[in-house]
């Protein structure tokens, strides 16, 4: 059980990643704080994860509101009297001609995944810098530092994560918390499957993979929630300010 008592906060934990890093980190024996806008897929996982024994509390609400960190934090504080780790995975992918984007598009890209990672992070510190102690795991994405035409908000988005993470790292080394982002590249989840659909099938998207990530396969999430648990862990103590690439070679690829 390498999470044993750690309270751990997971956003959009309701679906993909999320939901695999959720199961994993519960199996790990941390104690969950779970948040997600889709309030019925949360309440099914918080089901299924207290049904297997896990402590778990439900927070539905949107991450790019300040309310919604204030309270996941204050849950975890008054359910478990501690917070050690933040896992900032809801995110939105937006994809269309930059020229035609509309302004609310760009700020809600901009509003979820990178406001809402920043709102979570500003509440938690407090109380981490309090314990000493604290792991924080942003969501970036190969797409960070590779991209495509039609996704500048969603590639601007995750370029700012990771220097939030390197900055916050850099704040806070010293004084005991880590702070980490993974960056998956093609992950089998609701979102791709979706972007499947609208390719015209599994078949085309798996010809892409093929093309872009070297072990030619789409990643299952739990394979990124395993990195998650490394960053979360106290195994990764000498780890801060990282992006781990989780993407079967695409970033080192051409
Ligand atoms: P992936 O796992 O690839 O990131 P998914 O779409 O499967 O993609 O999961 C993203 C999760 O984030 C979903 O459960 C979704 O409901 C959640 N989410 C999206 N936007 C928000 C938001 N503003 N606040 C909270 N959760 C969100």
């Amino acid at each position: 059980m390498r999470l044993d008592g750690k309270v751990a906060v997971i956003t959009g934990a309701a679906s993909g990643i999320g939901r695999g890093t959720a199961e994993v980190f519960a199996e790990h024996g941390a104690r969950l704080v779970l948040v997600d806008l889709d309030a019925e897929g949360l309440a099914g996982l918080v089901g299924q994860l207290k049904a297997g024994g896990a402590e778990v509390v439900g927070i539905s609400g949107d991450v790019s509101h300040k309310a919604t960190a204030v309270e996941a934090v204050g849950a975890a504080l008054r359910q478990y009297g501690r917070i050690d780790v933040v896992f900032n995975n809801a995110g939105v992918m937006y994809s269309g001609a930059f020229h035609e984007l509309g302004d609310d598009l760009w700020d809600r890209v901009l509003d979820v995944n990178l406001r809402g990672t920043y709102l979570f992070c500003r509440e938690a510190i407090p109380h981490m810098l309090e314990q000493g102690r604290g792991s924080i795991i942003n969501m970036s994405s190969v797409m960070a530092t590779l991209t495509e035409p039609g996704y500048e908000a969603y590639t601007t988005s995750k370029a700012g994560i990771i220097g939030l993470t390197k900055a916050i790292a850099v704040s806070y080394a010293e004084r005991g918390i880590r702070c980490n982002c993974v960056c998956p590249g093609w992950v089998d989840t609701p979102l791709n499957r979706r972007l499947a659909e609208e390719l015209g099938g599994m078949d085309r998207l798996n010809a892409l993979i093929k093309q872009q990530q070297p072990n030619g396969r789409m990643l299952s999430t739990r394979e990124v929630a395993n990195a998650v648990l490394f960053l979360a862990s106290d195994e990764s103590s000498g780890v801060t300010g990282a992006a781990i690439y989780v993407d079967g070679g695409a970033s080192s690829a051409i």
